[in-house]
């Protein structure tokens, strides 16, 4: 049994390498560990926040690298609370659109004897208001500002993509305070941006504080995207009452997913951009306080959200770079429990996203950041069809850690699978898929890839026999193969441009997909080239749950792998013809 061999693993005592013991020591470990406990109510630091922590409060300045979850907040809210007794944070938030008034009465406090202990203040109201930095030059001269603390750090950095022009000026605080140590935090950030980071912010003699990014207690899969009603048996068997997200990547594709899902018994709403504010704000509730499970979302849901218990996050979309993916898949799991992160794959998401990046044009488009932003989806795609490497080990190649598939303990499809992927030549098949194409294309008939997937398996469906596509040479060639085989011997020559997906307009309002000869078929055809495919004969589960004590559930199993999607459930496709949105 499959689930029984996973689990005998991640059970063994020595793969759950536990946390080393953690041995506080420094002039301020006792005041630390008390706050810790009394102030946040939690009793063990997690990696780097004892350290971070204790550097900070011996006035040192601080860079903090730490992945979305492991728990920056505290390395700067704890500090913050030493000051006070025990249970108490006193804080307060100056945003752009804190109105004056308000804004006036937090500036008053800070001239009072009851000073706020922490005040959030973003970049962008810093920048313009005169007030707040003649409040801060008080403290100052008082002897009262502790420290600055600068989270989200990257955006200071013109290398990354969240770059915020009001983050500049943030470097004029060295200058202006040149004794406040300063603290920076992010989790997103290469080489470069850290360099750029240390850079900017003038930062003296910094303790840098980096960590894996790996995320122990998830377990990444990718799996082939059917049907929505595949998705929803997993969820209910998986998950029940339990909290995800769903990333898509149009508007009007997480309205229309979301009430599939709520008509077949799920509580799920949408979210994305265009919502009112109001509204925004009432499903982040509703989702936050266990009302809503599930929230369909574009990627324009997550930024600030902090929800401990996400069990599952879901891409049902191609993801448009494995940057985002990573962030996106990280809000799962924050509390460190077993949590899933499901992409499910189909290879004509590809196209879609292609055409999003083409159309998408603003002041900063160039043709250098279209090829670039092509090449990490791309990227993408390669994830999905790599099923031999660890996804542990292709994630975080991407923030140049070299990762050790054994630190994954199966916790990953591509693990958990080892040793049932085989090997095999395909080339004589690839050939008769390749020969039923160029048939229909001197017949100049377009066919979508669907159509030919068809053929080739000798499907008993009318759209084959109108066309008499069943009298084909080639009709059921494939008929032998599994479906999973299928669908990936035609992903892989599209991959390698052996065949290719060619947008062709039907009629006045609408372009389709239409399968062609690629550059590479020539090869194939005249045996220049052979095809091989990797590919499990079994399909693993694909949803993961790492025990994590003794004796508890074993997870549900996947919905059975080869199920033909009945016909009414490929209308899940049609809404690839929706226009691209952005979020
Ligand atoms: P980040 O800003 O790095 O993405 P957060 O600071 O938002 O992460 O913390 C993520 C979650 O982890 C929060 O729910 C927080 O309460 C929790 N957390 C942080 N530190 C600890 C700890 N030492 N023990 C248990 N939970 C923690
Ligand atoms: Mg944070
Ligand atoms: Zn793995």
């Amino acid at each position: 049994d499959f689930d029984e061999v996973t689990m005998d693993y991640v059970d063994d005592p020595v793969a759950v390498a536990p946390e080393p013991p953690q041995e506080l020591t420094g002039p301020y470990a006792a005041e630390i560990k008390t706050h810790l406990n009394r102030t946040f109510g939690l009793e063990t630091f997690r990696h780097n926040q004892f350290e971070a922590i204790n550097a900070t409060m011996a006035g040192r300045d601080v860079f903090v690298l730490m992945p979305t979850g492991g728990g920056k907040s505290l390395c700067y809210q704890l500090p913050a609370s030493t000051r006070c007794k025990p249970k108490r944070i006193d804080a307060v938030l100056l945003t752009s659109t804190t109105e004056e008034a308000e804004a006036r009465q937090i500036r008053d406090r800070f001239y009072s004897k009851e000073k706020p202990t922490l005040l959030y203040v973003t970049p962008e109201r810093l920048k313009i208001s005169a007030s707040t930095k003649s409040m801060l030059s008080h403290l100052y001269r008082s002897k009262e500002l502790a420290r600055f603390v600068i989270d989200e750090a990257h955006c200071i950095s013109t290398w990354g993509q969240d770059f915020r022009e009001a983050y500049q000026g943030l470097h004029t605080l060295r200058e202006d305070y040149p004794d406040v140590p300063i603290m920076a935090l992010t989790a997103t950030a290469d080489r470069k941006t850290v360099d750029d980071i240390l850079d900017r912010l003038r930062l003296k003699d910094p303790a840098v504080f980096e960590q894996s990014f790996n995320r122990t207690n998830l377990y990444y899969s990718v799996t082939p995207k059917r049907s929505v009603d595949e998705m929803v048996s997993f969820i209910k068997k998986s998950h029940p009452n339990q909290s995800g997200v769903i990333y898509r990547t149009g508007r009007d594709k997480c309205e229309k997913l979301a009430h599939q899902l709520r008509q077949k018994g799920l509580k799920a709403k949408h979210f994305h951009a265009r919502l009112e504010k109001e509204d925004k704000e009432r499903t982040q509730a509703e989702w936050k306080n266990g009302e809503c499970h599930i929230i369909v979302a574009t990627i324009a849901f997550g930024m600030g959200i902090d929800k401990a218990d996400v069990r599952f996050v879901i891409h049902f979309d191609l993801p448009k770079n494995m940057d985002g993916y990573y962030q996106e898949t990280g809000r799962a799991g924050r509390d460190g429990l077993p949590a899933n992160c499901i992409l499910y794959y189909a290879y004509r998401d590809l196209q879609p996203i292609l055409k999003m990046i083409r159309d998408t044009k603003d002041q900063n488009t160039t043709p250098e950041s279209i090829e670039r932003q092509e090449r990490a989806v791309r990227d993408v795609v390669r994830y999905c069809e790599n099923e031999s490497v660890c996804r542990r080990t292709q994630i975080l190649q991407h923030f140049g850690e070299k990762f050790d598939k054994k630190g994954c303990r199966g916790q990953c499809n591509n693990c958990a699978s080892e040793g049932l992927l085989v090997t095999q030549d395909f080339t004589k098949e690839a050939k008769a898929v390749l020969t039923l194409v160029q048939s229909l294309e001197r017949g100049q008939e377009n066919v979508t890839v669907d159509h030919c997937r068809n053929i080739f398996k000798g499907a008993n469906v009318a759209a084959i026999r109108d066309k008499r596509h069943d009298q084909h040479p080639v009709f059921g060639a494939g008929k032998d193969m599994p479906k999973e085989l299928v669908e990936l011997l035609f992903n892989k020559l599209l991959y390698l441009d052996a065949l290719m997906e060619k947008s062709i307009q039907t009629n006045s309002k609408w372009h389709n997909q239409y399968l062609k000869l690629g550059s590479a078929a020539h090869a194939f055809l005249t045996g220049g080239k052979l095809l091989q495919l990797s590919h499990k004969p079994k399909t693993p589960k694909i949803g993961g749950k790492a025990k994590t004590t003794k004796g508890s559930k074993k997870p549900a199993a996947a919905p059975p792998p080869d199920q033909e999607p009945p016909e009414r459930m490929r209308s899940l496709y049609a809404d690839d013809d929706d226009p691209m949105e952005e979020i």
